[in-house]
This record gives C-alpha cells, sequence and structure tokens, in this order.
C-alpha cells in the first residue's frame, strides 16, 4: 500500500507543478473569469511542496508494514484538504472540483482500505460545505480564499441549494461506481478462488502449493529458516472405488481431506497434488516437526474411517516427508518427499519415511 501512496504522492506533485507553472506562465487552467491567475499560484506551491514530502515519506516508508496506514490516511486526508481548497479557489460546486472529487473518491476506494477512502471523502464534502458558507457569509474577504471568493457571488440559499444538489448528484454517481467495483471485485475473487482451488475436496490445487513453496521457500534460502514437505498417497484407492464405487471414493476423498486439513497448524497448508495425493507444506517447520505432524496425519486417517451409506470405508495413507533449511528448490524438495513416499510404499504403507 505505501507504494501506491509513493506513486500518488509522484503524480500529484506532477500535476500541481504542471497546473501551477501554466497558472505562472498564463493564467490557465481552471480560474474563474476576471480572477488573477497569481492568487493560485502561491496555493499551488504549497501544495506541491506537500504532495513532494509525502512522496519522500512515502518512498522511506515503503518496507515498514506498520507504515502502510499511516501513510494512505495521509495521502487521503493531503487530498483531501488540498482539493477542497482547490474547489474553493475555483468557486464551489464547479465542475473541476467535482471530477477531483469523483475521480479521488474512486481511486481511493480502489486502492486503500473503505473506512480511509470513505474518511477522506467526508472531510472534503466538510471542508467545501464549510468553506462555502463562510465564504457566502462574508467571513472571507477574498484575500484569503482569492479568485472564487471575488468572483462568484453567493448568497447562502444559492449556497445550500447547491451543496444539497451536488451531493445528491455525487452520492448517486458515487454509490453506483462502488456498486460496479464491488461486483468486479467479488468477481475478480471468485476467479481467482477458482483457479487455485480443487474443485472436489475444496482444499488448494497444485497451482498454490507450488506458489506457496517457492514464496517459503525463497525465505529459506534468505533467512535459513527449514520449510518441510509432506506428501500423502492414499493406500489401495483403487480398491475403494473398485468395491463402493466412484462416487463413494470421491466422498471418501473429500473426507481424507478434511481429517488432514484438521491436523495441520493454520499457517501450514494442504493442496491435492494428484488424484488420491496431497501435498502438505509446512513453514517454518524443520524434519523432526514436519514428521510429527506426518505422523498426526496418518493416525488420524487410520483412526477416523469414512462412514458412507453403505457402510464403514476405513482409509489408510503412506507419507514422504522431506525437508530443507538452506538452497532448495521445489521440484528438488517434492522429489525427494516422492522417493520417500515410495519407499513407505514398498515398506508396507499406512506408514511415514523420511527424503
Ligand atoms: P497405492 O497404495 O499403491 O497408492 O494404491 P492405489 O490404488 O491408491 O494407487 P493407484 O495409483 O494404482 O491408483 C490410484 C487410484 O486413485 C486410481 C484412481 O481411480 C483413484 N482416483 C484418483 N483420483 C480420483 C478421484 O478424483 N476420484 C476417485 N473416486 N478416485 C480417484
Ligand atoms: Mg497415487
Ligand atoms: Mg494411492
Amino acid at each position: 500500500m505505501s507504494d501506491r501512496c509513493y506513486a500518488i504522492a509522484l503524480l500529484l506533485t506532477a500535476i500541481t507543478l504542471v497546473i501551477g507553472g501554466a497558472q505562472a506562465a498564463g493564467g490557465w487552467p481552471f480560474l474563474p473569469p476576471e480572477s488573477e491567475a497569481a492568487d493560485l499560484v502561491g496555493f499551488n506551491v504549497a501544495a506541491c511542496l506537500s504532495w513532494a514530502a509525502l512522496a519522500a515519506v512515502a518512498r522511506a516508508g515503503r518496507s515498514y508494514d506498520a507504515a502502510a496506514i499511516p501513510l494512505a490516511i495521509a495521502t487521503v486526508v493531503l487530498y483531501a484538504v488540498t482539493l477542497a481548497a482547490f474547489t474553493l479557489f475555483t468557486g464551489p460546486f464547479g465542475a473541476p472540483g467535482w471530477v477531483g472529487f469523483l475521480g479521488g473518491a474512486v481511486i481511493g476506494y480502489v486502492l486503500f482500505p473503505r473506512w480511509v477512502s470513505l474518511s477522506g471523502l467526508f472531510l472534503y464534502v466538510a471542508l467545501v460545505v464549510g468553506g462555502a458558507v463562510m465564504m457566502a457569509g462574508g467571513r472571507f474577504d477574498g484575500t484569503l480564499l482569492g479568485p472564487a471568493a471575488r468572483v462568484v457571488q453567493l448568497d447562502e440559499a444559492a449556497i445550500v441549494r447547491g451543496a444539497v444538489s451536488s451531493l445528491l448528484m455525487s452520492g448517486l454517481t458515487f454509490t453506483i461506481i462502488m456498486w460496479i467495483i464491488d461486483r468486479w471485485r467479488d468477481r475478480e475473487a471468485r476467479f481467482e478462488r477458482l483457479a487455485t482451488t480443487d474443485p472436489l475436496t475444496g482444499v488448494a490445487n497444485r497451482r498454490l502449493l507450488f506458489d506457496q513453496s517457492k514464496r517459503e521457500l525463497a525465505r529459506t534460502r534468505r533467512y535459513g529458516t527449514p520449510t518441510s514437505l509432506i506428501i500423502v498417497d492414499l493406500d489401495h484407492f483403487k480398491g475403494i472405488n473398485d468395491q463402493y464405487g466412484h462416487l463413494v471414493g470421491d466422498l471418501a476423498l473429500t473426507h481424507a481431506a478434511t481429517v488432514l486439513g484438521d491436523a495441520i497448524r493454520d499457517a501450514d497448508m494442504i493442496a491435492r497434488y494428484g488424484g488420491e495425493e496431497f501435498g502438505i507444506l509446512l513453514p517454518m517447520t524443520d524434519l523432526d516437526g514436519a514428521f510429527e505432524v506426518a505422523e498426526r496425519c496418518r493416525s488420524r486417517l487410520a483412526d477416523r474411517p469414512f462412514v458412507a451409506d453403505c457402510g464403514s470405508v476405513s482409509i489408510t495413507a503412506s507419507l514422504g516427508v522431506a525437508s530443507t533449511s538452506k538452497d532448495g528448490n521445489v521440484d528438488e524438495l517434492l522429489r525427494r518427499a516422492d522417493d520417500a513416499l515410495l519407499r513407505a510404499k514398498s515398506l508396507g504403507r499406512n506408514r511415514i519415511e523420511r527424503g
């Protein structure tokens, strides 16, 4: 998230620089007629320096997880304050302000937690409405707020009409956009789930196991923390299919996935590796620890037969365990676990071997 704050801060530094430069050169753009370009230059310099400072802080804080939320809040608040000031300078409820408001709200909603972007939105509306009411009430003589205060002759009734209609319009637009984004996020999450989940058992699929294993092994290489892998192959599963039918076989597989999933910790990961094979990834776990987990998986499977309509189906499994605490890639770890599994099979099944 800090990366996003950095990108936004850089972008707004550039935008305020361009607008400020253009206004200093020729009074362009976004100025009400008859106003003095110089009024906005000072504001743009201040905004530009603030965004540049935030960009520097965001860049420095990029590698600290704890900085992410404070940086997001700082970005949203600075956006709300600078845009509110810009809106008041260029005339409350004018097009540039609302474009910045809706654009900022939508981008904030996509990039930051919902409560952060909504807080910015409310802050902006409060600043603009409060500032506009003060302008209408003559609290600012024009030196503070610049062109809008001098050019836009607003009475309080016009302010209230403008505020209510603008808020209604932007609220409606905002709600529709949020609804579309939420649907899009749901769809994305659904596709992500489909692409990484095994449809029969509901556990992760082979692809996710590989991706996650690669990530863990990168951590192992860097920090030397051990990573272990267990391959579980159900014994004589063909016999279960032959005896009870494929449908019961499918249910027995799902049962095995549930039992195995219950036997591991939250930080571990189980995936369907092949037909009646499962892979279990154990981050920060050495060979002895992995062996203990494998024994828990083996004994729970053996102790908890699958109860089908046609009777109790006992399931056992053979397991191969491999571990690494230095250089190692996924293929090599899998090969060692696989070799151990083959040994467990040849030594009589329903047992565990180390690779
Ligand atoms: P071993 O103890 O040597 O592992 O014997 P096995 O019968 O389990 O091994 P084998 O590799 O000969 O057979 C695996 C069986 O698993 C055959 C296949 O029909 C079954 N199987 C694989 N995927 C599924 C599935 O999704 N559903 C069902 N019902 N059976 C499956
Ligand atoms: Mg097999
Ligand atoms: Mg098998």
